[in-house]
């Protein structure tokens, strides 16, 4: 964390953290939107390639906006180091170009975003990298998964969309004394509500996409560690191979970062909401949502986050045709597979998120055709539970029928 900023307390590093003022004096962020940086001399140049001179070259490499975006969001983790990504797929596979090689295993969760997994089991088998998937919190199935091979542990907690959580602390032991990294991708709960790095994760993996922007508007990663070696390496092939966030993006997700806090807070609000009104409701057979006193993981989440966050799942009564009929009688949420705005959407993961995996992986993740997820937005929560409750009442209806 950049030292002037340290002694400062969350909310005021989400605001300050990063930013350096030109001599222009701006007292909002400058956005340099430049590909390449101009050298003083020509021994400057030479200076800057040969790394002998600190500065700014190409923006493939480093430019000013993006490095801001990577100051704030590495002291909301509590961090030192970050590297903004392309998007959040980039981020996973600069991490994986950066510390696997042929022969080495991934231990990874099985509710991965439906790409992560395609990522792991299409895009890296050729490579010779293999993955294992066990259950997000079965802390014997990881153990038991382990290889001398095993070079990483990767997870989302909570686990999306069935909202299961893991004990990052007994992973980070079962990585201990072994050549292997706890990696979690923080992308549901960000920062403002879990900070993976203080409970034992080695390295940090987000989709800025998500609630770091806030407002669905831009596509991208980012990588953090307390590891000036693992950053290293990201920064290296990064730079190599180009995977980088443009400079309008990082503008957008720093600023989103000022209210972050403030957005997260109001999610979980309009979550926990919209959870108890669901298990009230006779259409529906489950909630998932960790902030209820009856989900499994509910200890565990009050224990490593501050909040529950706004993923909100859920079966209805019947399968997929009723799952739709839910989707198509909503007039307010938007029917999309994102996720992180402030605007409430709905997906059906089975034909959509986690379209892509097999049929035996969805069944491993628990992701049956009658599931539904919202992701809950900051619209009124009157008006969302009224929007819901349509296509609730009608399968209702039908089931009478
Ligand atoms: C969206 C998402 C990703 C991928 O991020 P992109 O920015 O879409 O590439 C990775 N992990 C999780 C949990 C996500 O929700």
């Amino acid at each position: 964390m950049t030292t002037e900023f340290s002694h400062f307390s969350w909310s005021t590093l989400a605001i300050r953290a990063g930013q350096q003022r030109t001599e222009e004096g701006e007292h909002s962020d400058p956005l340099f939107a430049t590909s390449s940086f101009v050298f003083k001399s020509a021994a400057s140049a030479a200076a800057r390639f040969a790394e002998e001179e600190v500065g700014n070259v190409y923006s493939r490499f480093t430019n000013p906006t993006v490095r801001a975006f990577e100051q704030r969001l590495a002291a909301l983790e509590g961090a030192d180091y970050c590297v903004a990504t392309a998007s959040g797929m980039a981020a996973i596979l600069t991490l994986s170009l950066a510390l696997l090689k042929n022969g080495d295993h991934i231990i990874a969760s099985a509710g991965l975003f439906g790409s992560t997994v395609s990522l792991f089991t299409k895009v890296l088998s050729p490579f010779g990298v293999e993955v294992t998937f066990v259950p997000l919190s079965d802390l014997d199935a990881w153990r038991n998964a382990l290889k001398t091979s095993t070079r990483l542990l990767f997870l989302e907690t909570p686990s999306n969309p069935l909202s299961e959580v893991a004990d990052l602390e007994a992973l980070a032991a079962i990585t201990k004394n072994r050549d292997c990294l706890l990696v979690v991708d923080n992308c549901y709960c960000t920062p403002a509500l879990q900070q993976p790095l203080a409970l034992g994760a080695d390295i940090v993996v987000h989709s800025a996409t998500k609630y770091l922007d806030g407002q669905g508007r831009c596509i991208g990663g980012a990588l953090i560690t307390r590891d000036k070696t693992l950053y290293d390496k990201f920064f290296n092939v990064l730079r190599t191979a180009g995977p980088t966030m443009s400079p309008f993006n990082a503008w957008v997700f720093h600023k989103g970062m000022e209210t972050l806090a403030l957005r997260m807070r109001a999610h979980s609000e309009n979550a926990i909401k919209l959870a108890q009104w669901l298990q009230t409701h006779s259409a529906i057979q489950e909630v998932y949502y960790p902030g209820l006193d009856s989900s499994p993981g509910h200890l565990l989440a009050r224990k490593q986050q501050t909040g529950f966050g706004a993923i909100v799942s859920f079966t209805v009564a019947g399968g997929r045709q009723s799952a739709w009929q839910v989707i198509d009688s909503t007039q307010l949420i938007s029917i999309t597979a994102n996720l992180g705005d402030v605007k409430t959407t709905i997906t059906h993961p089975a034909s959509t998120t986690h379209s892509r995996i097999t049929p035996e992986q969805r069944a491993l993740a628990g992701i049956g055709e009658n599931l539904l997820r919202v992701a809950v937005g900051l619209e009124d929560i009157d008006d969302i539970i009224n929007d819901l409750g349509q296509g609730l009442d009608q399968l209702v209806v039908s089931e009478r029928a």
